[in-house]
């Protein structure tokens, strides 16, 4: 390692609950008889629709096309036909169009690209150009299309490619065991990445609760001068801006992308998808996901194709030994709850977690007692209990002066709180209802 990592301001500490899952292999998921793929599953704009009910679809075969720049194609995660476009309840509870298709046990490949074998060679736009036909997004999460990431304006040179493999997130084990398990692959997508973006090197850091993984990708980070940095465990490590610092010590301003401080972020599983998708000629139809929690019989990590229905994944967990008080698609802290067990495996489903009765906060909210502890652990430096103040009062031009825009809504205020006040909620709700008003 070059230099030192750099403790980022604030930060959490929440219990991790990762040895529930972090020593459990990867498992394959069986074939399903039915998958109920969403269609919007990225940051920008819907992809168009390409298929009819009736329609035979291949493993791999377009089922969408990218409608513009900041938008990504979809892919049948298995063979078989279109049953129907349906609706089914989204990550954030409202209905979304899916297409549902009914398996026909072949799982014949039908893919529209083929490998490219020499990728070292290739033309770094070709390599951009099949991040972008395989459909591959920020997989830690945001749902963010990768090769806009991939794209920096060309006024804004960058010369830092950072893998995010920190996993921060309570609970979540999934990046943990694919960086341990599949080192070479992390290696290689990043090598694919640095070399789209025009770099000799990328860095790949890691929270130091994960020696295994940080040992594993060292053995085989040296064949393509990758470079794996150790990080400190503090939540959010793995927020993009915090990471950067982490880093490099570039602090990337309110407002402002990672590209303005001359750096991509991109998710260690992502990278994986990359190097699939350049040198098997596989599309992101596929994914690596921690399902957890106290409530279940054998917590684990599962490679689910997009769009298995997340009572079937609850299934390959032996099932549930005590009802659970809630589900969350994600981790605890920036997961969110679901009222339905009809929701699907999307490409940024990084975690499904059941949380039981006895791990949920029974307590009321009270009134502030002006501590600061939200201050003290907010990683973006705002203040949280003065906006929270201004969100109470329905002031959401005040939320806007208090840089409420900056919130990454990481939970730590909320974490902190000893008045129990919901602040990353009424955090989500100003940023909701300021983009609103900027759209009248
Ligand atoms: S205000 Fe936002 S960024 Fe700051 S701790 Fe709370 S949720 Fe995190
Ligand atoms: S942590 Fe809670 S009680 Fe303390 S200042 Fe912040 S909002 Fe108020």
């Amino acid at each position: 390692m070059s230099e030192k990592p750099r403790k980022f301001k604030g930060g959490v500490h929440p219990n991790d609950s990762k040895a529930l899952s972090a020593h459990k292999a990867i498992q394959e998921a069986p074939l399903y008889g039915t998958y109920k793929v969403i269609m919007h599953q990225n940051i920008g704009a819907p992809p168009e629709l390409l298929v009819k009910k009736g329609d035979a679809v291949k493993k791999g075969s377009l089922l969408c096309k990218a409608s513009g720049f900041v938008s990504v194609p979809l892919h049948a995660p298995t063979s078989g036909t279109v049953k129907m476009i349906d609706k089914v309840p989204g990550p954030t509870g409202i209905s979304v169009p899916c297409i549902v298709i009914e398996a026909d046990g072949e799982d014949e490949w039908g893919c529209p690209f083929e490998p490219i074998a020499d990728w070292q060679k290739t033309d770094p736009a070709e390599l951009k150009q099949r991040v972008w036909d395989a459909g591959i997004v920020g997989m830690g999460g945001a749902g963010f299309p990768a090769h806009v990431k991939l794209s920096p304006p060309e006024d804004k040179p960058v010369d830092k490619l950072i893998l995010n493999g920190a996993e921060c997130e309570p609970y979540l084990t999934a990046d943990h065991r694919l960086m341990l398990e599949q080192a070479e692959e992390v290696v290689l997508g990043a090598a694919i990445l640095a070399r789209i973006l025009g770099l000799e090197t990328a860095v790949i850091g890691v929270e130091d609760n994960k020696p295994d993984a940080i040992q594993a990708l060292e053995k085989v980070a040296g064949k393509y001068n990758i470079e794996v940095v150790s990080l400190p465990v503090n939540y959010p490590q793995g927020a993009e801006k915090q990471l950067i610092y982490a880093i490099t010590g570039r602090e990337v301003p309110v407002g402002k992308l990672p590209s303005d401080v001359g750096c991509v972020v991109q998710n260690v599983a992502s990278a994986v998808a990359v190097a699939e998708a350049v040198v098997k000629g596989i599309p992101s139809i596929e994914r690596i996901t921690t399902v957890t929690g106290k409530p279940l019989n054998d917590p684990g990590n599962w490679k689910l194709r997009i769009g298995t229905p997340i009572d079937e994944v609850l299934k390959l967990t032996g099932g549930i030994k005590e009802q659970p008080a809630k589900l969350l698609l994600g981790g605890p802290m920036m997961g969110i709850a679901q009222s339905s067990l009809d929701v699907t495996v999307m490409k940024n489903t990084s975690g499904v977690l059941l949380i039981a009765k006895d791990e949920v906060s029974l307590y009321t909210s009270e009134p502030c007692i002006r501590c600061g502890r939200c201050v003290d652990c907010c990683p973006m430096q705002i203040l949280p209990a003065t906006i929270s103040q201004a969100v109470e009062n329905n002031r959401f031009d005040w939320a806007e002066r208090l840089n409420v825009m900056a919130c990454i809504e990481c939970g730590s205020c909320s974490y902190s709180c000893p008045s129990h006040r919901p602040l990353n909620q009424q955090f989500k709700r100003a940023k909701v209802e300021i983009r609103a008003g900027l759209r009248k």
